[in-house]
């Protein structure tokens, strides 16, 4: 008879824009094959060089509100005017199958997910510093002084609930937060209760090896 599958953890992650949180949520996911990404649907509107299906479910207000109705989103929640919600069917299909599940959602859909599944790992992801965060928020200048006050605001916002995650890690070295982060996901792996089930065998030889003597 084939063993029950152990379940995945999920972790959530968080990060105000400028953090560079997809590319490395992007480089996790190819260094370590056990980890998967969840899509988010979204109502914004699709940027150049996205992919329907790949960067987000691109979605009309009426159909993410359909799906709100069939009780679909693990989570979602409104940011900065646009739905964003999370598949739930999706999330817990992998993580039944043994699967390592990310999120990478705002501090709402964190909340959310946090009271829902109480043994998610939550990871926020910060720049450097404010000025840094200033610097690549405002881009190359092309934005009106408006739509980067914004950005800036916005991305205060979402940095003031960073107390609310488990992880924080630093993304000052691109190749260092990524070791931070995989290390953490190793770290997850390693905890005793996940492990004894694991090598419940080795354990339960170890603990009787003394009798055979
Ligand atoms: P963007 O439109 O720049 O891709 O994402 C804007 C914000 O929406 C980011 O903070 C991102 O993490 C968040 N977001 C993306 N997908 C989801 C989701 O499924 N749920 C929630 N709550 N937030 C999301």
């Amino acid at each position: 008879m084939s063993q029950p599958v152990e379940k995945g953890t999920l972790y959530v992650i968080s990060a105000p824009s400028g953090a560079g949180k997809t590319s490395l949520v992007g480089e996790m996911i190819r260094a370590d094959h056990r980890l998967g990404v969840s899509v988010s649907h979204t109502t914004r509107p699709m940027r150049q060089g996205e992919q329907d299906g790949i960067n987000y479910h691109f979605v009309s207000r009426e159909q993410f509100e359909a799906m709100i109705l069939r009780d679909e989103f693990l989570e979602h929640a409104d940011v900065f005017g646009n739905y964003y919600g999370t598949s739930q069917v999706w999330v817990e299909q992998m993580l039944a199958r043994g699967r390592d599940v990310i999120l990478e959602i705002d501090w709402q859909g964190a909340a959310q997910v946090r009271r829902l599944l109480p043994d998610c790992v939550g990871i926020f992801i910060v720049p450097p510093s404010a000025a840094v965060l200033r610097a690549r928020l405002t881009g190359r200048g092309t934005d009106s002084p408006e739509v980067v006050e914004r950005r800036l605001s916005e991305a205060a916002e979402e940095c003031r609930h960073a107390l609310e995650f488990d992880y924080l890690v630093v993304n000052d070295d691109f190749g260092e937060a990524l070791s931070e982060l995989l290390s953490i996901v190793t770290t997850q792996r390693l905890r005793m209760d996940r492990q004894e089930k694991r090598h419940a065998r080795l354990l339960s030889e170890l603990m009787d090896s003394g009798r055979q003597e």
